[in-house]
């Protein structure tokens, strides 16, 4: 290991074309103008798109690359590509590398196979990609890799990448209009940072191979509780075996050369699960590279004879995956805007984007929980060790003190100077970072000068939450603008909006454990709303008031939302679809054939044994119960097949049809089938078992 730290500098970045390489690369004029295209937003001309091209071409071959390719986001929340090579052919059989700046710039991939939520059906079913001039090129598999945005002809966003970067766009303009406030006349921008927690399990590759379900599904749908989970707690930050720390230090070295900066690695509570940290960065390339984190998580673990399942309950009984999206907003000049000063102006600062935060997330609580539903994180919000379904903020008990001071005037808050504390006057006392196990379970946690949103799926793209963190936090900053840009005190008129803005919005604060059920209580008599599945999340995806925000900064337009609102619909029930079919196939071909020729063998020997004048007792329950069990099995899968068969059309029939009936019915499948894994021999059922999968990394 102390050989890679060495290396490490230079293995770090090796294949990115990032800004050192092209001030290397390019003319001085040439990376001025890109330079001006990212910080301010300048458009480049096609012949510095030209010059870049070619020096990107040159840098891409000398690094082995043959082919390049437009890499976009999709509103699947996966990445696509479309791979174009070099090649030119010159006549005389002799061809030359050549890549121009058009092709850099504009790529046109058939868009008719991408899910568009019917936004193509009134356009030609094409759509063009763009390149991302603030996301690094990179080269991987002989591939040059150019982050681009995905539209129709028409403008419409196709993709998880133009709508986050307008999000990023329009919360800058607000803060930078609120720093002006405090006198901050050099800040141009403030960028949204995030860190994106990745979670994930390792299974090895054979046994994977055997579970149908895992291969289709990506979650095993059958399992009976293995007599060992995660009661043992020794998994948790434990000695990490061989063969995944060799897989571990293969996949920092690939994130590393694609200029990910994977920081941390251990085990997580489950057995088999384990999570990669980055150190934060600007949301867009934060985004890009949790994309490429999860596709090289899959693709390094083959290599290690494992598979990476980024599922977010690839098994009943353990904890489930998430993925930790730690957010803030921070000055070009470095500052943080969400860590407490040491001054009184800072401190002012400091509180009122605070309750800019606090307000954003009172007030769209449904959009922010209808980011992250999916019919795989329905699994895991309010189970084993994952928040609940109901959006509340956790600040700790410092920083909610001085909430609670503020809201009540509190003349005995200050003890040692005996006053109140007064916004923009006095300092804040020190706020220490809280870490106690009730931040743990909340779905928001402030921790020291970030937010933690941990209600994300492992699965899912980050881009979606962070849009409607960024243009939520924009929204309130400009009501917050336009307050106190016309107030005649400022000082006066900011202390009483903070105030009066954390008297409203104070119950969303919760700092109490939320796993309990006394808090679900309590978060109702507050209000909050409580959508535990994504069939009640998902309508407020296009509540009126949640397309008002995104229409009103422009980051989509109503048919955009609306078209996005019917992807994750319909993508909810064709998952339940896939996966009821899966546990039909699995029942009918597998499981049923399996246990009723185990129990034939057991029938045989029932009758040998009282030819030979045993009572064969054990043997004649076993075959009674086994067929009492695969009997009522039958009669669910064929119920299960007959629900699947009449599910309607339409996204939002389909979603609450397959909520409200397909799933109970996989339900009643699932328990007749794991009662008799538990009575069959081992030898007999026909796939691995959830011992074999959840204890198979060593
Ligand atoms: P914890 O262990 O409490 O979750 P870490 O220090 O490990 O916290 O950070 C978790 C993630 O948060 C990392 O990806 C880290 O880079 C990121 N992070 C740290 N500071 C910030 C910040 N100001 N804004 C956004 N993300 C941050
Ligand atoms: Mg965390």
């Amino acid at each position: 290991m102390e050989k890679d730290l060495e290396k490490m500098p230079e293995l770090f970045g090796s294949m990115v074309f990032n800004e050192e390489t092209m001030k290397e690369e390019l003319s001085e004029a040439s990376f001025t103008a890109w330079k001006e295209c990212v910080t301010e937003g300048k458009t480049l001309d096609l012949a510095t798109a030209n010059e870049i091209a070619e020096a990107m071409k040159q840098w891409a071959v000398s690094k082995g690359a043959t082919h390049f390719t437009h890499w976009f986001q999709p509103m699947t929340g996966a990445t696509a590509e479309k791979h174009d090579s070099f090649i030119r052919p010159t006549g005389g059989g002799k061809i030359i590398m050549e890549f121009s700046g058009k092709e850099l710039v504009k790529g046109e991939p058939d868009a008719s196979s991408f899910p568009s939520g019917g936004l193509r059906s009134t356009f030609e079913a094409r759509g063009y990609t763009a390149w991302d001039p603030t996301s690094f090129a990179f080269v991987k598999e002989d591939s040059l890799y150019i982050p681009t945005i995905f539209c129709s002809y028409s403008g419409e966003a196709l993709d998880k990448k133009m709508p986050l970067l307008r999000s990023m766009e329009v919360v800058s303009n607000s803060a930078v209009r609120i720093l002006r406030l405090f006198g901050d006349t050099e800040t141009k921008r403030v960028t949204a940072q995030v860190g994106p927690e990745q979670e994930y399990f390792l299974v090895d590759k054979k046994l994977y191979n055997q579970r149908e379900d895992l291969r289709l599904a990506g979650r095993t749908l059958f399992g009976a509780k293995p007599p060992r989970g995660q009661e043992m707690e020794d998994h948790y930050f434990g000695m990490i075996k061989p063969r995944v720390s060799a897989f571990m230090e293969d996949l920092d070295r690939e994130l590393w050369k694609v200029g990910v900066l994977s920081k941390t690695k251990h085990n997580e509570v489950a057995p088999a699960q384990h999570e990669m940290a980055p150190i934060y960065s600007d949301a867009n390339t934060a985004c890009d590279h949790n994309q490429l984190a999860m596709e090289l998580m899959k693709k390094v673990a083959d290599r290690h004879g494992f598979v990476c399942l980024i599922h977010e309950k690839p098994y009943e009984y353990v904890n489930g995956s998430g993925k930790h999206d730690n957010w803030s907003l921070s000055t070009d000049s470095g500052e943080n805007l969400f860590k407490p000063g040491k001054t009184p102006s800072k401190n002012a600062r400091f509180l009122l984007f605070l309750a800019a935060f606090v307000k954003g997330v009172d007030e769209y609580q449904d959009f922010l929980r209808a980011t992250v539903a999916s019919a795989g994180n329905d699994h895991r919000l309010g189970a084993q060790e994952a928040p609940p379904a109901v959006m509340s903020i956790f600040l700790g008990d410092d920083l909610t003190a001085v909430v609670d001071a503020l809201i009540n005037d509190d003349k005995s808050y200050h003890d040692s100077k005996k006053k109140t504390l007064e916004i923009g006057v006095d300092v804040l006392p020190e706020i220490r970072q809280d870490n106690t196990d009730r931040n743990r379970t909340s779905p928001m946690a402030f921790t020291g000068n970030k937010f933690e949103f941990r209600m994300l799926g492992s699965s899912q793209s980050i881009s979606g939450p962070n849009i409607v963190l960024n243009t939520m936090m924009a929204d309130e900053l400009d009501q917050f603008a336009d307050e106190l840009e016309k107030a005649d005190d400022f000082k006066k008129a900011l202390s009483s909006l903070i105030k009066r803005v954390f008297t409203e919005h104070k119950r969303i604060i919760f700092n109490g454990n939320g796993y309990t059920d006394e808090w679900i209580e309590e978060a109702e008599k507050r209000g909050l709303a409580n959508l535990k599945s994504s069939a009640e999340a998902l309508p407020a995806y296009v509540s009126e008031k949640n397309e008002a925000l995104m229409i009103r900064h422009g980051i989509y337009t109503k048919e955009e939302m609306d078209a996005r609102g019917a992807v994750h619909m319909e993508n909810y029930a064709a998952v339940l679809n896939i996966e009821g079919r899966t546990m039909v196939d699995m029942s009918k071909k597998q499981i049923l054939p399996a246990v009723s020729a185990y129990a034939a063998k057991v029938a045989k020997r029932a009758e040998l044994k009282k030819g030979a004048g045993a009572s064969a007792s054990y043997e004649s329950t076993l075959v009674k119960d086994l067929g009492d069990l695969t009997d009522k099995l039958a009669d669910k899968t064929s119920a299960l097949e007959k629900t699947l068969d009449s599910a309607p059309e339409g996204d939002k029939e389909a979603m609450f049809y397959f909520h409200d009936s397909v799933l109970p019915a996989m339900a009643e499948v699932r328990e007749y089938a794991d009662q008799l894994e538990v009575l069959t021999d081992k030898e007999a059922w026909p796939f691995p078992t959830y011992s074999d999968l959840l204890f198979s990394e060593r």
